[in-house]
This record gives C-alpha cells, structure tokens and sequence, in this order.
C-alpha cells in the first residue's frame, strides 16, 4: 500500500511516523523545500516532495492541511490520483468539508483524530499521538462502505478508537469538549493578563502551578487552529458559550448569595461526571 499525506505538520508527521513504522510506504507533500528537508531528515516519510505528482499511484491520501484550504487542496491534487485512490482529511471541523469534498470527490471520507498538542509543524510531530486516541469518521449517505472500511483500517494500525457519526453531530461534540475549551481557557489567560497591578501579576505569574498548567493548556496552544474552530464551526461554538455563560453567571449568582449548599451541590455534580469525559488518575 502506498499512502500520501499533504501538509506536513503536527498531525501529518506523527501520521508519516506512525505508518511508516508499520511498513507502509508512505509519501508528503508540503509547500516548502526545508519542510521536505526536516520530514525526510527525521525519517517521517520514504519521500517528500513540493510537488503534487509524488501522489501518484497512491491508495490512499491524508489531507492535513489547516481547515481553511482543505476543500482547495484537494481539487488541487485530483489531477494525480487514480479513480480508485481514497482521501481523508483529519480536519477538526466536518460539516462544511465533507459536504463539498464529498460532491469533488466520490472517494471521500471525512476523519479526524483527536489527539493533538501545544506545538505546532513538522519538528512538533511524534510517534503514538494517535494511539488509544478516538477517530471520529463521519461518513454520509454517499460514502462509500469500502473506502471507509479502508480508513477504519488505517486509523486501527494507528491504535486508535473510532467512532462514526454524521458530520454535524461531530460538530456539536466537539464544539462543547474541544472548542469551547479553547475559548473558556484563552478568556482564563486573558483575564491574568489584564490585570494592571504589576507586582500582583509578577506573584501570581510565580505562583502558577499544576492547576494553571492543566486549564490554560489549550488556550496557549494553536492560534491558526483556534481562530479556524470559531470560524468553521461558529454556530456550534456560540450555542456552546451560550450555554457555558449561563452556567457561569448560576455559579457567579450562588457565591454573590453565599449559597453554599447550591455551590457544593453543582462542585459535587461536575467531580463526578468528569472521569465520564477523561480519564483520570
Ligand atoms: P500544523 O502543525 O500547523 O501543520 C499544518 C501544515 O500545513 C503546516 O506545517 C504547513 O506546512 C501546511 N500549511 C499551512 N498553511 C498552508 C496552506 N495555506 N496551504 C497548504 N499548506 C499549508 O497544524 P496541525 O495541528 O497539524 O493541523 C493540521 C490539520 O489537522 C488541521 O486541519 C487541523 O484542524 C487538524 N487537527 C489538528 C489537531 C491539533 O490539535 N493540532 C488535532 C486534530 C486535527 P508548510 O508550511 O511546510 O507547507
């Protein structure tokens, strides 16, 4: 099997590094020589080019490119796959992706790994990110049963989880466990920074530790990435703000009131459903 991957970043390398480890001949494309360079160097790919035809004879392509030009690059590579040759993308939201590259490209299933981190390009990529992670596949009514049971077994070699769902449901889950987050941690930060008493931001900057560390994580991380979750995913992500605004004020409303009770209540209530979402040690 020969497989290719276009964007050579943090998921399209520790893609290149996952299956190359699995015997699988696996090519990149990226729009810069040096990104070419740094992939080959690192033993990511068995060839890197910035040059579409390197596709060619490929079963099946990994479209890892930012969310905004995934739609692009495929109608940018379809003059080098076979009728036969399945693309993914591994975008972070589907609904709008899968509708129009499904329409491009019968052969298309719409994916994505969750699994991620702070750092982003093709330096940021390592081996087993995807493994014991979910892959979410969010066919539609036209997708072909064995293009995605050819991606199920992809995203399987990488030890990862799959889930399938419709892209729009994909949205709403993310929405409220990935990118609304995003956004609840960045306001987190925001607000530090805002702080105009100097000696008392230098303390607190001093003082942060493990619990800062944990819940300013993913508002420190990918600006590009944030800013394309609000903008391709923007009716989700306000419904989930909406609902996480008003959670704030009840929890602002019972500490103004000294409602103690109602506080320890809903402290009780999120503790126990949290190991629900993650796992926890
Ligand atoms: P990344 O590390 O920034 O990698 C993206 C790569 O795409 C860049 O290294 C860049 O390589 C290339 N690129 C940038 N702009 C481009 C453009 N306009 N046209 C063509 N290529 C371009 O980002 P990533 O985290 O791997 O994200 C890539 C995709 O994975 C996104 O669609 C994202 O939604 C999805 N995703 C991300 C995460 C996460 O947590 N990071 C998780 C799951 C899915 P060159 O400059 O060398 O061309």
């Amino acid at each position: 099997m020969k497989i290719g991957i276009v964007g050579l970043g943090l998921i399209g390398g520790s893609l290149g590094l996952d299956l190359r480890n699995q015997g699988i001949e696996v090519v990149g494309v990226s729009r810069r020589e040096n990104t070419c360079n740094i992939a080959l160097k690192n033993g990511v790919f068995d060839d890197a080019s910035t040059e579409f035809a390197i596709l060619k004879n490929t079963d099946l392509v990994f479209i890892c490119t930012p969310i905004e030009v995934i739609f692009n690059t495929l109608q940018a590579i379809i003059p080098y796959l076979n009728n036969e040759t399945i693309v993914t993308d591994v975008g972070s939201v589907k609904a709008s992706i899968v509708k129009n590259c499904s329409l491009l490209w019968p052969n298309f299933v719409g994916g994505h790994p969750m699994a991620g981190k702070a750092k982003q390009g093709i330096e940021a990529a390592q081996v087993n990110l995807f493994k014991n992670a979910a892959y979410v596949l969010t066919p539609i009514k036209s997708t072909s049963s064995k293009a995605i049971k050819k991606v199920e077994k992809i995203a399987l070699l990488l030890g990862s989880k799959i889930y399938n769902c419709s892209p729009e449901i994909h949205d709403q889950a993310v929405a409220l466990i990935s990118h609304l987050p995003v956004m609840i941690s960045a306001a987190l930060i925001d607000t530090c920074i805002k702080e105009n008493d100097e000696k008392l931001l230098t303390l607190a900057k001093n003082l942060a530790s493990s619990g800062f560390r944990d819940t300013s994580r993913v508002g420190g991380g990918n600006v590009e990435l944030g800013l394309m979750m609000a903008k391709y995913n923007r009716q989700e992500l306000l419904s989930s703000l909406s609902k996480y605004r008003q959670n704030l004020d009840d929890i602002i409303t019972q500490i103004e009131q000294e409602n103690w009770s109602e506080l320890e209540r809903i402290l009780a209530a999120t503790q126990k459903a949290r190991p629900d979402f993650v796992i926890t040690s």
